[in-house]
């Protein structure tokens, strides 16, 4: 899936990659840490500089919901889902939100695997993460 950059921020290269089926995070090039959002400058040390590093879409889940209410824009998921604040250990236990499929196991600490996935969302393909339980 071709993305168009223009327009997008700090998190440009999280979609690039999405786009091609990874993940990709920064990590601060002063002091190693990672961030999540993606920041224009590292609030821990100032440095202005990121690299972006391949991570694996492997984590837990550190909290979810069940979504029962028809939000706009999310017709196309069907109701009831469930999304997911998933902790990656690779990267230091930052959290990516994402959807937990199927959401019938969903629990705090629950070890999945992510792929990558489009939502159509208001009339357009979104891209996103598909969170599954692995055994
Ligand atoms: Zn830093």
């Amino acid at each position: 899936m071709e993305i168009a950059l223009k327009g997008l921020g700090n998190d440009a290269n999280y979609w690039q990659a999405l786009g091609e089926g990874r993940l990709s995070l920064p990590k601060c090039a002063g002091c190693k840490r990672w961030c999540w959002p993606a920041p224009f400058r590292c609030s821990d040390c100032g440095s202005w500089d990121f690299d972006w590093q391949d991570v694996e879409m492997a984590g837990e889940v550190y909290a979810w919901t069940r979504v029962r209410h028809p939000f706009g824009g999310a017709e196309a998921l069907g109701l009831p889902y469930v999304v997911a604040s998933i902790a990656l250990p690779a990267a230091n236990g930052i959290r990516l939100f994402g959807l937990l499929e199927p959401g019938d196991d969903a629990a705090i600490g629950l070890k999945v695997a992510g792929k990558v996935r489009t939502n159509r969302a208001f009339e357009r393909d979104v891209l996103a993460i598909s969170w599954r339980p692995v055994a």
